[in-house]
């Protein structure tokens, strides 16, 4: 701009100059035209009243030429008779002139009698002359003429001269113009490339300040430098807030998502993109939050908490990387902010929902199992008061079964009850140091009975004499009762249970009790493990099952930081191992 500005005033100078001169040499020869006109006139007069009082040419014309010449032989005088026929010329013989009747400032002056004058090109000497002609009284033409370009050059080089002054002048000028501009601009220039570097992103980008710091530049470069200092100081503030706002965002293990104008995702935590599986990052795509939940529903929450600038929640069961999962979605206008906008929160609610819904189903399983013997006992009751109490074999039959139906729902009781303490039981209180091998003994012994009744042999595998463990002994006892209880159970008639506790090298308790029984098929494998799920119902109702037992054993095994599995191939017996940190 300044460079612009510089130019167009040097150019302005230099017209001026030119313009200045032209005009000048015109006055200039305007104005010497006229001395040379006033100067030849007064030379003529001197002539025309020398040949007045009768002086011939010769004397007449040197007369005139002693008062004016200036030695230069720039003068020239022409004598002639009233019929323009030449009888004395300064410069050329008269004889060898031809008549000048027919020279416009001759004809002038003889037709008007006044002074007649004329500017043109010499024939002699080739250039501009001025001719100026009188008639004396004695009729004689006097004409004198002058060179003009004599009196011309000498104020072409007059104005030359000022023209070469102006333009040292004027260079001079220009050259502490640029200076000056480059002084100017220098800074200006420096500004211009922290602005332009600042605008690419580099915040570092400061002005050079010159080394005058008292001009209108250095303050403006001043100004400038602490604005970028405050920029980018704000900038990293910014940053450093961004950073730790979105390290708190990524840290929630919920997945939460920021919506904007139509629901397009402007924000998601680390977690949701793990959860819903996609990495996009807002600001290259707009993403609407449907293609991320998959349920349109969630839209309509986000749009609902926009509309109302209220909180909104809703459960929904979503399709995530995960599988399915129920959700409870909170959306919450987000306030303060100019654009609309809305922060969707996800909480996992599916694990609360499996137990809530384990739970109504144990209560529907224990009203069930609880119903079933006591439906038996009050029918049986009745049919005694009925009448059958008078047969007292039939009456012994009955009250048989109620003491049976009773026991079951003694054991079916204790069981539910078992199970819920352990439940609740993270730690083993009642932990002591006993011999593992002496309780499978002992627990080997309890159900003798019940194996002979079935002719089935329980064989206890014992490598080692003692096999000391840290448990709660009762706890113990109960795994081995329920596993040796149901090989006896669901065993072959007459055929074999194995039971059998070895140290692991890791330090793990393997416990394996076997039967040769017709085993477990594989759908039924994972759910055996369920509380009161049985393979066959009426089977294990009539083994005295309360279906709750291998529930009880997968419990106690978790409170001993291990785990209940069985291996069963249909028709080939089956393997309950169970793993205790013990
Ligand atoms: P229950 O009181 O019915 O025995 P459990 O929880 O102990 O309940 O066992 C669940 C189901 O697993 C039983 O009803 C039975 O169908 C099956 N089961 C358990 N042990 C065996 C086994 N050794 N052989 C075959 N099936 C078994």
């Amino acid at each position: 701009m300044l460079k612009r500005i510089y130019l167009l005033v040097a150019a302005i100078a230099l017209i001026a100059v030119m313009v200045t001169g032209l005009v000048s040499f015109d006055v200039i020869s305007q104005y010497n035209d006229q001395a040379a006109h006033r100067y030849l006139t007064s030379m003529s007069k001197i002539a025309a009243s020398e040949l007045d009082d009768g002086s011939d040419p010769q004397q007449a014309a040197d007369a005139a030429l002693a008062a004016f010449a200036d030695g230069s032989n720039n003068l020239r005088i022409t004598i002639a008779d009233i019929d323009g026929n030449v009888v004395y010329d300064n410069q050329a013989d008269p004889t060898n002139m031809d008549n000048h009747a027919d020279r416009p400032e001759i004809m002038h002056a003889i037709r008007t009698g006044t002074i007649g004058s004329a500017i043109r090109s010499s024939d002699t000497v080739g250039e501009d002359m001025l001719y100026l002609a009188i008639v004396s009284e004695s009729d004689m033409v006097v004409r004198t003429s002058m060179l003009l370009n004599a009196h011309r050059s000498a104020i072409f080089s007059m104005i030359r001269t000022s023209v070469i002054v102006l333009l040292i002048v004027i260079a001079s000028l220009a050259l502490a113009g640029l200076l000056l501009v480059k002084y100017i601009t220098r800074p200006l220039s420096s500004l211009h490339e922290a602005a332009v570097a600042m605008g690419q992103g580099d915040l570092s980008a400061r002005v050079l300040l010159p080394e005058d710091n008292e001009n209108e530049m250095s303050r403006l470069a001043q100004a400038y430098n602490s604005m970028a200092t405050k920029l980018q100081s704000a900038m990293e503030e910014l940053a450093d807030r961004k950073a730790r706002l979105d390290a708190i965002l990524d840290s929630i293990t919920d997945p939460v998502l920021a919506v904007g104008e139509r629901c397009a995702v402007t924000f998601l935590n680390a977690h949701a993109k793990v959860v819903f599986g996609r990495s996009i990052d807002p600001d290259d795509a707009v993403y609407p939050l449907v293609l991320i939940t998959h349920d349109p529903n969630t839209e309509k929450l986000a749009e609902e908490a926009m509309s109302s600038q209220q909180t909104v929640s809703k459960e929904l069961s979503l399709n995530t990387e995960q599988g399915d999962i129920i959700f409870h979605v909170t959306a919450s206008p987000l306030k303060g902010s100019q654009n609309i906008g809305a922060i969707i929160t996800f909480h996992d609610i599916s694990e609360a929902r499996k137990a809530q819904k384990m739970r109504s189903d144990f209560v529907a399983n224990v009203t069930h199992e609880l119903k079933t013997p006591l439906t038996s006992i009050r029918g049986f009751i009745e049919t005694l008061r009925g009448g059958a109490i008078a047969d007292r074999k039939v009456a012994d039959r009955f009250l048989e079964i109620i003491d049976v139906e009773a026991e079951r729902l003694h054991q079916l009781i204790n069981d539910i009850l078992i199970l819920s303490e352990i439940e609740q039981q993270t730690l083993d209180k009642e932990a002591e140091k006993f011999d593992l091998n002496s309780l499978i003994d002992e627990a080997a012994v309890l159900l003798d009975d019940k194996a002979v009744a079935r002719d089935i042999s329980i064989i206890v595998n014992q490598d080692i004499e003692q096999l000391p463990v840290q448990a709660s002994r009762n706890r113990i006892k109960q795994v081995l009762l329920n596993l040796l209880d149901n090989a006896i159970s669901y065993g072959k008639e007459g055929g074999k249970v194995y039971i059998s506790a070895i140290r692991q090298a890791d330090g793990m308790l393997e416990l394996t009790v076997r039967d040769d029984g017709p085993g477990i098929s594989k759908e039924h494998q994972d759910r055996i493990f369920e509380r009161f799920y049985r393979v066959d119902r009426s089977r294990s109702r009539d083994a005295g099952g309360t279906g709750l037992g291998l529930s009880i054993v997968k419990h106690i095994a978790q409170l001993y930081h291990g785990q209940a599995s069985v291996a069963s191939e249909p028709g080939a017996g089956s393997t309950f191992t169970i793993m205790l940190d013990i």
